[in-house]
């Protein structure tokens, strides 16, 4: 059975996440974690690039990317 890969992936700028979590909390894939109040971590094995959490972000830190 062949494997759906997702054309873009999100890539979070961390160093300037404010850890504000709006991220995870639309992400329909649970993608996300922000990481011990730091910053924000995306899996990129469950990432479907929909783009709802660069939309969300107060802080415009996340860019959906081309996959490699
Ligand atoms: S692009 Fe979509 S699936 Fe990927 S982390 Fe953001 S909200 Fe989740
Ligand atoms: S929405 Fe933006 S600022 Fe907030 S945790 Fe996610 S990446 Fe960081």
């Amino acid at each position: 059975m062949a494997t759906i890969t997702p054309k873009r992936h999100a890539v979070v700028d961390t160093s300037h996440c404010v850890a504000c979590g709006a991220c995870a909390e639309v992400c329909p894939r649970g993608a996300i974690t922000v990481w011990k109040g730091s910053y924000s971590v995306v899996d990129d094995g469950l990432c479907i690039g929909c783009g709802l959490c660069a939309k969300e972000c107060p802080a415009s830190v996340i860019r959906l990317e081309a996959r490699p």
